[in-house]
């Protein structure tokens, strides 16, 4: 069952030509599309179901600093920047508030790890207090638990799931680009080691720059061109209750994450709960994800399922003589965990008082895409012209979109990039450099 998102309408035909054809229209190729528009450059967004319909509309919303790897930090600070620019350029609200996010815990480890995250905050300036046990307990009463301590992420915000990526789709139309949903791109036109278009369902598109950012179905088609693009996803379940008392606008506890919309309704959640499935393209790349399992191993649970032989990194798509594999599956919607429902609805009622009668409205799964080392790939890929890859967000790519698509598009139009790409180049993941799992 998918969330609610913003639905938007498709240009009628596709161009013969662009200068960039964008390959995915989450929050990532919409900002990315948005910025290469706004050069003056000719974008086509091609998304094979509609925009914002897979990861972009399914996660919590939050645009954070806090806690982020200092991989991560220069470019977060970006994307903050570029929320508020992006409301007030577009004129539409994203749902973006600067209304800060409250954690508390009752576990010394994880304060602790609060605690040294702060050496790495003061050299970015990044804004962060630590809360005392009394602080904590003030800003996030709960029945039945003893806070520690807690943080006050006092810069950073909340975006909205169901808006941002459909609505800064049409700024990027505004700005002269065109958009194609459902309408999957298929395979890349390659001549002399250089892409020189993109076939689609609905036709090609000659073009010598191609921005991949297909969230959790992007390394299925860089396999189709010989691309090595290590990248695993993990199922996730999230909830949204009906209309319900203000209880703050975002928090963390061990229990559960609650997230508040401009509905009125809240984002419920289990951080970290996730289910890893076995499939043919995780089992191609289990040695370099081996650092990251055994760090998180305690939280994840392991299946195998239908997803073995569908979707993003199953036996069909990976098949490059099956052209249609993503269209089989417009909108990647898993189902979500009754199990995990049922706990949220009941940790919820039970902790929050004026939460004790929330009903739920609607649950649903999702994948959340990760690199390795939980820090996202956007690069150029070496030895193959004009094609770009942005994805791999590692469950952060909603809140550092903005920045993602900003950097993917300094680079595609071979400008200054806004931050240092280094970090970030895919080339990292594929030359024996030593896998540092990053903060997640
Ligand atoms: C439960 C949950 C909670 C999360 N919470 C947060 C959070 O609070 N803060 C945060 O920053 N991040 C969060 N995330 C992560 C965040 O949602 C993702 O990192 C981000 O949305 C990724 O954006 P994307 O554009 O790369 O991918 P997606 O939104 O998945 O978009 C990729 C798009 O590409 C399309 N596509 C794929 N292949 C093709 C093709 N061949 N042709 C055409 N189209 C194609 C797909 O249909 C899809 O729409 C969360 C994720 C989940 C699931």
């Amino acid at each position: 069952m998918s969330p609610p998102v913003k639905r938007i309408a498709s240009n009628e035909g596709l161009p013969a030509a662009a200068d960039v054809v964008v390959i995915g229209g989450g929050i990532i190729g919409a900002t990315a599309a948005y910025f290469l528009a706004r050069r003056g450059l000719s974008v086509a967004l091609l998304e094979k179901g509609h925009v914002g319909c897979e990861q972009s509309s399914r996660n919590w919303g939050w645009c954070r600093q806090q806690n982020r790897d200092a991989r991560e930090l220069p470019l977060s600070g970006v994307a903050l920047r570029l929320w508020d620019e992006l409301t007030a350029e577009i004129g539409q609200d994203l749902g973006f508030r600067r209304s800060g996010l409250l954690y508390a815990t009752d576990d010394p480890g994880q304060l602790q790890e609060w605690e040294k995250w702060r050496q790495t905050a003061r050299q970015f300036d990044v804004e962060t207090r630590m809360l005392s046990a009394a602080e904590a307990t003030a800003a996030i009463p709960a029945a039945g638990r003893h806070w520690i301590g807690g943080v006050h992420s006092i810069n950073d915000g909340k975006a909205e799931p169901s808006l941002a990526a459909p609505v800064i789709a049409e700024g990027a139309r505004a700005r002269g680009a065109t958009i194609h949903q459902g309408c999957a791109a298929r395979n890349l036109e390659i001549t002399n080691g250089a892409v020189t278009g993109v076939e689609t369902e609905q036709g090609f598109i000659r073009a010598s720059a191609v921005l991949c950012a297909g969230g959790a179905w992007t390394s299925a088609f860089c396999h189709r061109h010989g691309i090595e693009f290590p990248q695993a996803s993990v199922r996730q379940t999230a909830m949204r209750t009906r209309p319900a008392p203000n209880i703050g606008e975002a928090i963390y506890t061990p229990d559960c994450a609650l997230t508040r919309r401009i509905d009125g309704t809240y984002t419920l959640a289990i951080s970290g709960a996730a289910t890893l499935e076995l499939t043919p393209q995780g089992m191609h790349y289990w040695r370099p994800f081996l650092p990251m399992f055994m760090k998180r191993l305690k939280a994840v649970q392991i299946r195998i399922g239908k997803s073995f032989f569908d979707g993003p990194e199953g036996l069909s798509t990976r098949r490059s003589g099956d052209a249609s594999a993503f269209e089989r599956m417009r909108v990647l919607d898993p189902a979500p965990s009754s199990r995990y429902v049922r706990e949220i609805l009941q940790r919820v009622r039970s902790r929050f008082a004026a939460l004790e009668k929330v009903e739920m409205d609607q649950a649903w799964g999702a994948y959340v895409d990760f690199t390795p080392d939980a820090v996202p790939v956007i690069s150029s890929v070496d030895g193959l012209g004009g094609v770009y890859l942005a994805a791999g967000c590692s469950g952060h790519g909603f809140g550092l979109g903005p920045g993602i698509g900003a950097l993917a598009a300094d680079l595609v139009a071979n400008d200054r990039p806004c931050v240092d790409a280094a970090p970030f180049r895919l080339s990292r993941l594929l030359d024996g450099s030593k896998v540092q799992v990053g903060a997640i």
